[in-house]
């Protein structure tokens, strides 16, 4: 593979040579740092390393320069490069400008000069954004193919299963590509046997079930140990938390999730409101960093489903959709919530053939130059729009309310606002899908009527629920399913009937001692990463007052 480029640019020569020798310096082994003396040059250089496909990983720019400031510079670069990190030099003095250029250019950071000593302050940050970028990075093919049909539920599975688990692929719709064709020919089979999976080294599989993929691109299945102190059900940012917190404080600990790392955050495409990441955050990429760090404390992940919990004495066991169980003293549940499905005539049959919930970040690209619709006024919704904006030739967000301004964050609708190709039609909602195999029509109605229009995507986005049909009837609930713990396990001044325990629940502790409950998933949560990033890491603070009870 070539190796990426990092593209250095000033117009002063003196500056831009000690750029340029700090960036060689430190990644010279694995980047190619080129160097432009202003913004139109480096544009005409990023116009030809495009034309020759070469992959472009960080741009790094000087604010004041003449003709084009680095700001101008690196928003017209994202016609060119837009996954390229986008990294502003300001004078302490142009800060604000800066600031002001995260929304504007959308920069990922911006590092005051001067950057010495650059151990301290250039490489932590700008390895950081290479990491980020290698993490989304595909380079020109030699490693997995999927060779699928775009309107299959089963191939979407595939797609979504393993972009969620950052295990890089290339997509083959056998539709479009004689490629595809041929690849099906070589291992004699049929379309009627997609989706085809083929690996670097020439085995494949046909029609996968999630469990053969995952043992193939080397997820673990089985626990390692026979017995953990904690056993916490779902990644998302509060399991992660609890990983991260319980890890590093010396207890043995097993996550346990059947999706990659990350939780709903890994569904959305930029979370801008997580302290500590002022140009956003990806949820995968949020979700990959937590993941790492948790393992990097000795955390061990399982990618397997809990479907059942038993409680002997006081032992939990978590039971596995394989039929296994874990045992453990304390278990965390932080299953979070799940996409609210719709519940209008043809929704079901074609839910992977052109409905998806949660689908922005797999989908997106197959969406190039056509005409989306997004259903939902919430965050989560106006995200994805905005995602979609940047394949789609026109993104139709339908709100059931009369805007969005009760129902999203104004930094939200700002940026709708400025984006021309997404359309906001208020007081709409979608009454019918149509399609044989894959999505072809919608039926919608809005102020003026009823009308019938062609579509081929639909994104949902209207609410979340509690999946917790699958734990004992002795972890009480409340009447949505969400779960109760700490005080609100308190009815009428009364702690329940099964509770035997001499002392109260601890604060995040469900109806069954030593079974905490944090994040989403919780009675009143707050429904934020921080706030599940929060609570995984306060549960750990109780699971360590249980322990130290026996
Ligand atoms: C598209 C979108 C955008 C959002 N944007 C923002 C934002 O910008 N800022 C913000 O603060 N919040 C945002 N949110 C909300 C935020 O993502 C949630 O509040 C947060 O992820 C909740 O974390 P959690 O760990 O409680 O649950 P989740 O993130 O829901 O994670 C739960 C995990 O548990 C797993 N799981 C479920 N059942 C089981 C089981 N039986 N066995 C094992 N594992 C299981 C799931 O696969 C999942 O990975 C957004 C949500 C969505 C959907």
């Amino acid at each position: 593979m070539a190796r990426p480029i990092l593209l250095a640019v000033d117009d002063d020569v003196s500056v831009l040579e000690a750029v340029v020798q700090d960036l060689r310096r430190r990644y010279g082994a694995t980047y190619r740092v080129m160097r432009a003396a202003s913004g139109q040059a480096a544009l005409d250089t990023l116009a030809q390393l495009k034309t020759r496909h070469e992959p472009v990983a960080l741009l790094l720019s000087d604010q004041r320069m003449p003709g084009m400031t680095g700001v101008e510079f690196l928003e017209k670069s994202r016609e060119i490069y837009p996954e390229a990190r986008r990294v502003l030099l300001t004078a302490y003095a142009d800060t604000e400008a800066a600031i002001q250029a995260i929304n504007t250019a959308r920069i990922h950071y911006y590092l005051n000069k001067p950057w010495d000593p650059p151990e301290e302050k250039l490489y932590p940050v700008l390895t950081d954004l290479l990491e980020d970028w290698i993490a989304g990075y595909q380079p020109p093919f030699e490693g997995i193919r999927v060779v699928g049909h775009r309107w299959s539920l089963k191939d979407h599975e595939v797609r979504t299963f393993l972009s969620r688990n950052h295990v890089p692929y290339r997509w083959l719709d056998i539709a479009g590509d004689e490629s595809a064709l041929n690849l099906l020919k070589d291992r004699q089979l049929d379309p009627a046997q997609l989706p085809l999976v083929i690996f670097s080294d020439g085995t494949f599989l046909v029609d996968p079930e999630t469990d053969a993929l995952a043992a193939k691109v080397g997820l673990r299945l089985q626990a390692a140990q026979e017995f953990y102190d904690m056993v916490v059900v779902g990644a998302g940012p509060a399991g992660l938390a609890a990983a991260v917190y319980g890890a590093s404080e010396g207890l043995r600990t097993l996550v346990v999730e059947p999706e990659a790392p990350g939780g709903q955050a890994g569904s959305s495409s930029r979370i801008e409101n997580y302290l500590g990441f002022p140009s956003g955050i990806t949820g995968a990429d949020l979700g990959r960093r937590a993941h790492t760090q948790a393992s990097r404390f000795g955390a061990e992940f399982l990618t397997q489903r809990a479907c059942g919990l038993r409680i002997e004495g006081q032992y939990r066991f978590v039971q596995l959709a394989d039929g296994r169980e874990v045992p453990s003293h304390v278990v965390l549940l932080a299953p979070g919530v799940q996409y609210r499905k719709l519940t209008i005539p043809g929704a079901e049959r074609l839910t992977g053939r052109g409905i998806y919930y949660g689908a922005a970040l797999v989908e997106a690209v197959a969406c190039k130059d056509e005409e989306v619709y997004v259903v939902g006024g919430a965050n989560s919704a106006g995200q994805a729009a905005l995602h979609f904006a940047k394949f789609a030739r026109k993104v139709m967000m339908l709100v059931r309310g009369e805007g969005l301004s009760a129902t999203m964050s104004k930094y939200l609708i700002d940026e709708i606002e400025r984006t021309s190709n997404v359309v906001l039609e208020p007081k709409a909602q979608v009454l019918e899908a149509f399609g044989e195999d894959r999505l072809e029509g919608l039926k919608l109605k809005g102020p003026s009527g009823e009308r019938v229009v062609p579509a081929s995507s639909l994104f949902v986005f209207i609410g979340a629920e509690p999946g917790t049909g699958w734990l004992p009837s002795s972890i009480l609930r409340d009447d949505k399913g969400f779960l109760l713990a700490g005080p609100d396990l308190r009815s009428q001044g009364r702690l329940p009937e099964g509770w035997r325990e001499a002392r109260e629940p601890f604060l995040l502790e469900s109806s069954v001692p030593g079974v905490f409950v944090a994040g989403d998933v919780r009675h009143g949560s707050v429904k934020r990463v921080a706030s599940a990033v929060g609570e995984g890491s306060i549960a750990v603070q109780f699971a360590h007052q249980y322990l130290a009870g026996f």
